[in-house]
């Protein structure tokens, strides 16, 4: 059941009631302006992946600035975007299930919609499912490109598949799906191009034995926040699918230099001091229920201190308490509010009902997480 909203517009930041998820509205501006500026001189697109934001409001801010679309990985995320206004969404993943495909056919008559297979028997319950409803479905093949995750293999079963849908009355072939997810947080810039490096070459030799078969790309999508300039180097990614540079996270801020560097973190789960009893230690109100560890704990934001376990309702801080000058500093007391960085933004999102978006400690805007739980 959703929550009532922890703010309301013109409010303090200090007010909002907690833990709740904050948006650095300035920061997050600056990071949507700042991926359309990286990608415009390129001549692909960015089809931003909703994974992350799960809200089709913040799908229209980057609309508004170039993207030509969303990326999602369930068909209630497409439910939830295009009932939001989305016009224009591939769903980035495969999907099983008679009653999944057809919700997701009967979208296609609301909003351009794509989607992936990588095996035959997707080409035929997608084709059964489209047949029932009378429509032509736009179909991409995905290839395993270094993730190891789904993916058809690149080259001769690639092109099969694609003949497949080709030759399927209700399907149309529209391209590839080549992302490599495993290279994102590969820490150095070179192991990054390195592996993008190798992804680029399968991608290449599945499109041209495509060509030879005769088929069209007109899609070759993928890439992430942590790689998507050496895609676009490539010059053969016709769209990119970042979804993580609107917010960024703690563990994207562990990857070193190149262009992510320049992202700032705009998202935020804003907690209480809930038991403060000894020196250089403090309990907050934010614990596994409000912040996704599976790739590490949060940080905590301007301040020297150490968020160092979380269990089901708390978090665990630490700080020298020997150090400052006396006064509490640099630790925390009872009732203050502090700003933590979460280790992954993308679930994180989805354990909250409300944004609340924040310029310069008020808050301006409280808007809803649409697709939180869209899991089927
Ligand atoms: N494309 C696909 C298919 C994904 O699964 C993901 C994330 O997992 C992304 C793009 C976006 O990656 P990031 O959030 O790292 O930018
Ligand atoms: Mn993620």
């Amino acid at each position: 059941m959703q929550q009532s909203p922890p703010a309301h517009p013109g409010m303090r930041e200090q007010d909002v009631d907690t833990p709740a998820l904050i948006v650095d509205m300035d920061a997050l501006e600056a990071n949507l302006d700042r991926m359309a500026r990286l990608i415009a001189p390129t001549g692909a697109k960015l089809r931003a992946h909703a994974k992350t934001h799960k809200s089709p409001v913040i799908a229209h801010w980057q609309r508004a600035r170039g993207a030509i679309g969303q990326c999602v990985q369930k068909v209630a995320e497409a439910e939830a975007l295009i009932w939001g206004g989305v016009d224009n969404l591939l769903l980035s993943n495969q999907v099983v299930g008679s009653s999944k495909l057809a919700r997701f056919v009967a979208l296609s008559r609301m909003a351009e919609v794509a989607i992936c297979v990588d095996d035959f028997r997707h080409v035929e319950a997608l084709e059964a499912a489209a047949s029932d409803a009378a429509r032509r479905i736009d179909v991409l093949v995905e290839i395993d490109v270094g993730m190891d995750r789904c993916g058809v293999a690149p080259g001769a079963p690639a092109v099969e598949l694609a003949q497949r849908i080709a030759r399927s009355r209700h399907l149309r072939f529209k391209g590839l799906q080549a992302y490599h997810g495993g290279a994102q947080h590969l820490r150095t810039p070179q192991e990054r191009e390195s592996a993008i490096r190798a992804t680029v070459a399968h991608t290449r030799h599945t499109l041209d034995a495509l060509r030879a078969a005769g088929l069209a790309c007109e899609i070759v999508g993928g890439a992430g926040t942590g790689t998507f300039e050496f895609e676009l180097d490539s010059g053969i990614y016709t769209e990119i699918q970042a979804g993580s540079y609107c917010f960024m996270d703690a563990d994207y801020a562990r990857n070193h230099g190149g262009h992510a560097a320049g992202f700032a973190h705009a998202l935020f789960v804003l907690t209480t001091v809930m038991s403060q009893t000894r020196p250089g230690r403090a309990v907050v109100d934010a614990g596994l229920k409000a912040l996704a560890v599976d790739s590490g704990l949060p940080l905590v934001h301007g301040r020297d201190i150490r968020y160092i376990g979380a269990s089901d309702e708390h978090g665990n801080l630490r700080w020298d308490a020997g150090a400052g000058a006396g006064a509490g500093l640099p630790g925390v007391d009872l009732g203050e509010k502090i700003r933590l960085i979460p280790g992954h933004c993308d679930p994180t999102v989805d354990r909250f009902d409300w944004y609340v978006g924040v310029r310069q400690g008020r808050v301006e805007a409280v808007w809803p997480v649409a697709a939180r739980g869209a899991a089927y």
